[in-house]
């Protein structure tokens, strides 16, 4: 969630968000002294990149990010979490964080514990395969 105050968020369409890296000022100065100094680097173009994600929020309020940290770790990415402030915000609420049902189920210590036991029982088991095989596509709006 700290991560989430490094970016800003811009709403570009009813289901489409646009978080902006912000970036560190102790960073920016420190670079642009640097670049400042150095006079064979002011001769020289420098690309400007800025670093921008995209948020889609589908029919069912799933978000997807197109960083696609929730589809390779399981876990929420701090541009969603820019998007819920965002949104609670708007709202005038305030967005209090994520649960354990917004994480995938392979990262819950029950799954952890029981599942790779070899005196787990093996209904519980085959009960957690069908759990992970058919888990969240995402984090709901
Ligand atoms: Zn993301």
């Amino acid at each position: 969630m700290y991560h989430s105050k490094l970016y800003s968020c811009k709403q570009v369409d009813q289901s489409i968000f646009q978080i902006k890296f912000q970036g560190g000022s102790t960073i920016d100065n420190k670079l642009s002294s640097e670049i400042n100094d150095n006079t064979r680097i002011m001769s020289a173009p420098i690309p400007l990149f800025s670093k921008i994600h995209t948020i889609q929020v589908n029919c069912n309020k799933i978000m997807f990010c197109d960083c696609y940290f929730f589809e390779s770790v399981g876990m929420f990415c701090a541009h969603m979490v820019c998007v819920c402030k965002f949104v609670a915000n708007t709202n005038n609420e305030v967005f209090t964080g994520f649960t354990h049902r917004d994480i995938v189920n392979r990262w819950t210590s029950s799954y952890m514990q029981l599942v790779f036991k070899l005196s787990t029982p093996k209904h519980i088991q085959k009960y957690y395969d069908t759990l992970v095989s058919n888990d969240i596509k995402g984090l709901m709006l």
